[in-house]
């Protein structure tokens, strides 16, 4: 059975070497930080994940979730786990003091919720919707709402649900068919099928709270075929008597459940609202003109809070690839010490058994550096941008404006691409042992393979990075980011820690200059270059990305071994050297070669008829 062992070292170079966490104590909740409270969280929540989350994964996969009599069981390892993390608060670690939260900012939480999904990514499902859920109904609900839901949320005696996919509409919202009509009350009847709904029915807890999108019927009754009439509505599974206590069920029933490739302890469900009475977020699109004279309806508060939703869960789905590319790593390197098979080829270091442990393999540890040094890159990011919201959050001069929403599906998409591969190349570690499930590899790989697809599959982050993200603003947000690296390469010329990167990373950058002159050329004569070349641009733009991050983290490790101050031992700040330079010579030169693929435009793959396919 696989093992688990919170990198609780990891993250405090991460916050006190790298983002000097602790000199920041005027961004929101950080004046509560300090290396003692900071460590207890994660090794506390580090202790339920190793000994109670981590023991639940693989009989939880193995059992998966039924459905009986319109209900859904959960793995039953789940219950007692469940709770564990509920009642050790470690599910509300961010969530606000006024609705029973720890109050702790973005840094710790985040850090708590990868540690949360390597243990067991199929049970964090269950806490991660509905924290996304509960963060929108306190950002938007009236102030009773909030009241009523919230707090039970935070606690996890209730959870959280969001509802946007149907049979006939997946990443095109606009084919969407749930409607909700308005009622004289104010409330709405909602109907329709939703499907693919995680944690859309389950017996962890006495009620779900459902956020679902629907478009609410015209004068004429019927649905618009744009967004202009989609709302965002609550619908508990339960009615909510005044007092709090549950009322009578609610019109919403489980259709069914997905027999999945993974996350098999997630129930996966199919969900049927019928005249369920449902509550509008949020109010009415403001209408403004366009310079052109044209009306044009902006987005409801309600919209905007589901926009908000998504963004989060975008930025947890990336974090997701991270979190299992660590727990595939750490077993990987477990195994590889111990397996023994063929020798050195620099001659036996082991003469006295029969053969050396894997590990000394060039190609075994070409495998376990590049789960190493995505997994070490990809925390740093994660809490870099985390720094950078709480700066923006804040109104800090040195916030980098609009670096959050350039970067999120970079975020998404790269690390969840990343995340796949390195538990497949955790697995390979393994050779066929990684194959057979009791080793629990293969699950990795498994429950990994739905990153890439879930929350906007990653060819549409692509795109929205290249449509919205880089030309939206004319490339102003992109424009920025570039003048950070440079400026950064710029004040470190003569940082022996950086020099270890810098350049690589100018290459890095230069091919993403080039790149991103070339979608300005191209894509207005041939609109389809955006959609052929969208994935090769966000992939540089995520190796430059961690390319940056290596080289702030090598100036870091390089500091704390010549001042001999750092909290880590020698090897520990040694190893972050020895990544940087992997990164730098084996994962850089990714770029050139996927500005080569860019370099050929769309053309050659929309040469063929569909029947010649
Ligand atoms: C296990 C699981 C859990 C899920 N949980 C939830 C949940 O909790 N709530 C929820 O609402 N949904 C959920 N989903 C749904 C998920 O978000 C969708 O599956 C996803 O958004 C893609 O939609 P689709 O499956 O209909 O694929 P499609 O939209 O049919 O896309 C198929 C392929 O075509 C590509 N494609 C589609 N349109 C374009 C385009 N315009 N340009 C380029 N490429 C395009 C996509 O990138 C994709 O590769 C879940 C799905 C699964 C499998």
């Amino acid at each position: 059975m696989p093992s688990y062992r919170a990198p609780v070292e990891d993250f405090t170079f991460v916050f006190e070497d790298f983002l000097k966490v602790y000199d920041n104590k005027d961004l929101p909740g950080f004046d509560m930080l300090d290396p003692e409270t900071v460590d207890a969280v994660l090794t506390g929540a580090g202790k339920v994940a190793e000994e109670v989350w981590a023991p639940a994964n693989l009989p939880g996969d193995a059992e998966g979730c039924v459905l009986e009599n319109g209900v859904v069981r959960t793995p039953s390892v789940y219950k007692d786990a469940y709770k564990a993390w509920a009642e050790g608060g470690w599910s509300s670690v961010g969530a606000d003091p006024q609705w029973g939260g720890m109050g702790m900012p973005g840094i710790i939480s985040s850090a708590v919720t990868e540690i949360g999904v390597s243990s067991n990514h199929a049970l964090s499902m269950y806490f991660g919707l509905t924290g996304a859920a509960y963060s929108a109904i306190a950002g938007i609900a009236p102030q009773e709402m909030k009241e009523m839901y919230v707090p039970k949320m935070v606690s996890g005696e209730w959870c959280g649900t969001m509802n946007l996919t149907e049979p006939h509409c997946g990443t095109d919202l606009k084919l969407m068919r749930t409607k909700a009509e308005p009622q004289d009350d104010g409330t709405y009847r909602l109907t329709g099928t939703k499907i693919f709904i995680s944690g859309g029915d389950h017996d962890l807890a006495d009620n779900i709270i459902h956020m679902v999108i629907a478009k609410v019927p015209g004068e004429d009754g019927k649905l618009a075929n744009d967004l202009s009439t989609v709302n965002f509505f609550l619908v508990p599974k339960f009615l909510v008597n005044p007092d709090g206590s549950l009322g009578e069920r609610n019109g919403v029933s489980v259709g069914s459940i997905e027999k999945k490739m993974g996350i098999k302890g997630s129930a996966t469900c199919v969900l049927n609202f019928e005249n369920a009475v449902a509550w509008k977020l949020g109010g009415e699109p403001k209408v403004k003109k366009d310079a052109d004279g044209k009306e044009r309806k902006s987005s409801s508060a309600g919209m905007a809070g589901m926009f908000q939703m998504m963004n989060m869960a975008r930025v947890g789905v990336g974090m997701q690839g991270m979190a299992l590319a660590s727990v595939a790593y750490q077993n990987a390197v477990e195994y590889t010490k111990e397996r023994i098979q063929g020798r050195s080829l620099t001659g036996k270091k082991f003469p006295d058994q029969a053969a050396d442990p894997i590990i000394v393999h060039p190609d075994v540890r070409r495998m376990l550096m590049t789960c190493k040094s995505f997994v070490e890159a990809g925390r740093a990011f994660t809490m870099y941008l985390n720094m950078e919201f709480a700066k923006a959050r804040a109104g800090r001069e040195d916030a980098k404006g609009d670096l959050g929403m350039l970067l999120t599906p970079v975020l998404k998409a790269y690390f969840t691409d990343m995340g796949f591969e390195c538990t497949n190349m955790a697995m390979q570690c393994f050779g066929g042992h990684g194959f057979v499930h009791d080793n629990g590899m293969e699950q990795f790989v498994r429950d990994s393979r739905i990153l890439p697809i879930y929350e906007g599959a990653n060819g549409v982050q692509a795109l929205d990075l290249v449509g919205r993200k880089l030309l939206g603003d004319g490339g102003k947000a992109y424009n920025d980011y570039v003048d950070l690296i440079e400026s950064f390469l710029a004040e470190n010329k003569d940082d022996a820690g950086v020099a270890i990167m810098a350049p690589a990373l100018q290459r890095g950058l230069d091919d993403l200059k080039t790149a991103t002159q070339w979608l300005f050329d191209n894509l207005a004569q041939n609109p389809e270059n955006a959609g052929g070349v969208s994935a090769s641009y966000l992939r540089i733009f995520g190796v430059v990305t961690l390319g940056f991050m290596w080289a702030g983290m090598a100036k870091s490790a390089q500091e704390a071994l010549d001042s001999g101050d750092g909290r880590q031992s020698d090897d520990f700040y040694k190893a972050k050297l020895v990544c940087a330079r992997f990164w730098a010579e084996q994962m850089m030169p990714e770029t050139a070669s996927h500005l080569m693929k860019m370099q050929g435009g769309a053309e050659v793959m929309m040469e063929l008829t569909a029947d010649q396919f």
